[in-house]
This record gives structure tokens, C-alpha cells and sequence, in this order.
């Protein structure tokens, strides 16, 4: 069952989205909004934990950031601290007790959790847990890090810098404790976080700058790897639990997953993509009447390519806001029907002119061949397909839900034979170089292992989407 947003049509799922605020008399409806503005980063799931001083409160449920809280609920959720989660599920099943943040009490008192990003030795953690008797009531990585703030309380003065020593991979992590919110983001730097002010000059932190622009709140700077920053009464605070390693900054954020508007890594993601686009029409010219983008997520490609080109950009595909979240499409035909109701073409702008299609990515194709399909039904006399990043051939293990390389198009596949595959005329992926030169940062400060194979760090035993389920079956199956 696809779980995409309303109109997405896209194979990749997001990740999560974290948010935190403290000293706000309207923290719960501060995160709402912040939520809202990064319902893009996780749709599966939402939750919001507040803080009052006297205890932690917290609401979760399964859906859009707007199914999941009412009016009623938001005006329970009293505190001057709140912190707040989108879920994708990358690691766990799509469950209400997998959402966050994930609420415990512990020897400590009581903590909230939110994470985005991917634990590669979770599983590992969590079968020493086991075998000394804790019990486990989610399937998710993110639950193992209460345990281990749990087992390192008694025995450290920063038992939070001692947890974290532990995790390897990736994780921008909020915790609300009674009297503060603690930002983690992992020693590479993987995902986004950054720190905010109000205009009432309360802290917030985010996944995205896009939810501080939200709340009307201004960038400060973005949370450094291997940094803890924390917020209190007595303002923003830092401390460092790791030495900075050279940088991971997932490049996929700013090819697909970040907002367009968002600035992370030091760039603004839509300047990126157009960027992407126009180094992919340097590469990867053609004679063509129009460029049309796929909507959403081809849009800023499409209009680089376009300007690079001077070929004229046209809005060729119209996407249909309305249709429903879940569509059963199990098979090509179920599929192509989907893309057709969801992906309107504009017959004037398609019916026998020769198009350039820019998308932003293939995962694993079947849907892009839907919407070639639909193209082709539509009457256009020649596709030029144009892919803004490399191909996809190697799965990831921090935190995108592509960890099967069977399930890639372009695993084990020239680009040939994947463009006789989906019946284009001519198809052209950015190359590793070319997509690297349109952010600022060297190259070598990104992860770009789904298209080099390059990790790095060592994938001894990976944690798939569903292997703690897996492991909590054989321990009471
Ligand atoms: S493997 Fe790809 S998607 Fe995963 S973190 Fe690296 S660049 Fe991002």
C-alpha cells in the first residue's frame, strides 16, 4: 500500500522530522505548526510531548500532522516546552506504539524521545539489553536509547554524553526531560538540525528551516555534528560529545527530501536543484519543443535545465490535489491507473511535441514507467527522460527507506537497459561529479553511498526496516 502524501507519486519515503520549543506559553501549538511545515519529512505518524514543570504529557497518533490533533487536543497539551515528531517508518512497522516521541519514565524521571535518521548497531544494543532482562515495547531503533540512558544514570555526571558514545549511524535526536530540551545530531552529520529564536526570543530547533519560517522564527545556525545543545530557562546552552568526523551530509536531502525553501548543509535546496538542472542540461543535451517537470519533485531541476537550455518551460503535467493519501496499487496496470488519476497531462502541451521529462530521481521504476506510460497515451512524439541526480544502486542504511537493492531499478542495470525498460526516447542521469559540484561544501563532506557504494561506515550487520520485529519474535515468538 503506498503511503505517500495526498498527490506524491514518488518511490522514495521520507524520513522524520524533529522539532522542539522551549518558553513558549503556546509550545504545543508552536510544534503543531512546525509539524506541519515538515509533514513532507514523514507522513505515517505524528506526536507532540509537552512539559509543564511538574511532568511530561504526550499525544501520538497514526496520520497527516491535521488527523492526528484537534483544537481540544493542542489546548490539553499545556507546557512552555514541547517537542515533536513526523514519522516515516524506516526502521519498524507503520504502528501507533512506534510513533514519537516516545514517552518513558526511567530512573531519571521522565523523558521524551524524537529521531530522524537510522541506528546501524541498534539491533546489536538492543540484544545486549535483552539478554540482561529489559524489555522492549516498540520495534523501532529509537527506543534503545532510553535504555541506555537509563543504564548510564547512576554512573556518570553526563549520563546523555555517555549514551550517546554508544550509537553509530545516523540521528538528529530531540529529548524533552522536565527542565530541558537536549539536540543531539550525530558526529557525521547526516541529517539536518538547526537552532531558531521567536520573535519572543524563545529557542526552537528543527529538521528544517522551513518550520522555523513557520512559527516565525529566525535561523541562528545549524546544530554542529557531534554537538548537544540544550534549552532551558536560562537560554541555549552547547556541549560537544564527539569529535566532528569528516562530514556525511546526505546529498539526497537536497536532490529530493528537504523542502525546497529549506537551508541546509550551508545551501538552499531549491537553488541547488535548479543548479542540478542546469549542469544536467550541459550534460545531457537534446533537440526538444518544451521542458516539462514532474511535478512535484522535478520542478526546480526542470526550470535550470530549462534556463541552461533555452528550451521553453512548460507545465505539462498538472497534479490532482485531491485524490486520497493510500491507494492499493499492487499491480503495473494498478499502478498506471494511480499515476493517471493523480498526473493530469495537458494535451496542448504534450499531444506531438518532442518533451524533455525531468524528475528528480528513480527508485524503483515501476512508477516512473506508469507515468511514461501515461505520457506516451497523451500523444507525445519523443520523451527525453532527465534524471537530476546518478543512479540509484546501492541501498541505504541511514535513515531512506531504500535498504533492498533488489528493489532499485538501477541496481545490477546499465542506464540502457533501464531506458528501454520505461519506453523513453533518450534517458539521462546527472552524473556523481556533476551533482556534487552544485553544492558548496567539498565533496568529500557528503554521503553519497546509494549511487557510489562508497560508505562510510563499516555495514557489518545492517538493521533493515523490519529486523528489530524479527528480533523481538525470536525472543517471545
Ligand atoms: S546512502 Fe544516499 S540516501 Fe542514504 S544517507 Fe547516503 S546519500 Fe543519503
Amino acid at each position: 500500500m503506498s503511503t505517500a502524501s495526498p498527490t506524491s507519486t514518488h518511490e522514495a519515503k521520507h524520513k522524520c522530522g524533529v522539532f522542539g520549543i522551549w518558553g513558549s506559553t503556546r509550545s504545543a501549538w508552536d510544534c503543531y505548526t512546525a509539524l506541519y511545515a515538515q509533514q513532507h519529512r514523514g507522513q505515517e505518524s505524528a506526536g507532540i510531548a509537552v512539559s509543564d514543570g511538574n511532568g511530561l504529557h504526550a499525544h501520538v497518533g497514526m496520520g497527516l500532522v491535521r488527523e492526528v490533533f484537534s483544537e481540544r487536543l493542542l489546548d490539553q497539551l499545556e507546557g512552555h516546552a514541547a517537542i515533536g515528531h513526523n514519522r516515516y517508518s524506516t526502521t519498524g512497522s507503520s504502528l501507533t506504539n512506534n510513533a514519537q516521541p516516545i514517552l518513558r519514565e526511567y530512573i531519571g524521571g521522565q523523558v521524551a524521545v524524537g529521531h530522524n535518521g537510522n541506528l546501524i548497531n541498534a539491533d546489536v544494543l538492543r540484544h545486549e539489553y535483552e539478554k540482561r532482562g529489559q524489555i522492549f515495547t516498540t520495534s523501532c531503533d529509537t527506543e534503545v536509547i532510553i535504555h541506555l540512558l537509563a543504564a548510564h544514570h547512576l554512573s556518570y555526571s553526563d549520563p546523555l554524553v555517555e549514551s550517546l558514545q554508544h550509537l553509530q549511524g545516523a540521528y538528529s535526536i530531540v529529548f524533552l526531560f522536565n527542565d530541558r530540551i537536549e539536540a543531539v545530531r550525530d558526529p557525521w552529520g547526516w541529517r539536518p538540525l538547526c537552532l531558531g529564536i521567536t520573535e519572543e526570543g524563545n529557542h526552537c530547533v528543527a529538521s528544517e528551516t522551513v518550520a522555523l519560517d513557520a512559527i516565525g522564527a529566525r535561523f541562528l545556525r545549524e546544530v554542529e555534528p557531534g554537538e548537544i545543545v540544550t534549552l532551558n530557562n536560562r537560554g541555549v546552552s552547547s556541549r560537544r560529545f564527539a569529535d566532528a568526523q569528516q562530514p556525511a551530509h546526505c546529498i539526497f536531502e537536497h536532490v529530493y527530501f528537504a523542502n525546497p525553501s529549506s537551508r541546509l548543509f550551508g545551501d538552499t535546496a531549491q537553488i541547488v536543484r535548479e543548479q542540478m538542472g542546469e549542469r544536467l542540461a550541459d550534460e545531457a543535451p537534446v533537440e526538444a519543443d518544451c521542458v516539462i517537470p514532474m511535478p512535484d519533485s522535478g520542478r526546480s531541476a526542470a526550470l535550470g535545465y530549462a534556463r541552461r537550455s533555452g528550451i521553453p518551460f512548460r507545465e505539462g503535467i498538472v497534479p490532482n490535489r485531491y485524490v486520497g493519501r493510500t491507494f492499493i496499487q499492487p499491480t503495473q496496470s494498478e499502478r498506471d491507473a494511480a499515476v493517471q488519476l493523480k498526473l493530469n497531462p495537458v494535451a496542448e502541451v504534450i499531444k506531438d511535441n518532442r518533451i524533455i521529462v525531468v524528475e528528480d530521481s528513480i527508485v524503483r521504476g515501476t512508477t516512473t514507467l506508469s507515468k511514461m506510460n501515461h505520457l506516451r497515451r497523451a500523444g507525445a512524439s519523443e520523451i527525453h527522460l532527465r534524471i537530476s541526480c546518478p543512479p540509484i544502486r546501492h541501498p541505504c542504511f541511514f535513515g531512506i527507506d531504500f535498504q533492498d537493492p533488489q528493489q532499485l531499478i538501477a541496481a545490477g542495470r546499465s542506464v540502457k537497459e533501464i531506458e528501454s525498460y520505461l519506453g523513453v526516447d533518450t534517458l539521462h542521469y546527472l552524473s556523481l561529479e556533476g551533482m556534487l559540484n552544485c553544492v558548496s561544501n567539498p565533496a568529500e563532506h557528503y554521503c553519497t553511498a546509494c549511487f557510489s557504494g562508497q560508505y562510510r561506515l563499516n555495514i557489518d550487520q545492517p538493521v533493515t526496516k523490519l529486523g528489530l520485529e524479527r528480533h523481538q519474535l525470536r525472543m517471545f515468538g
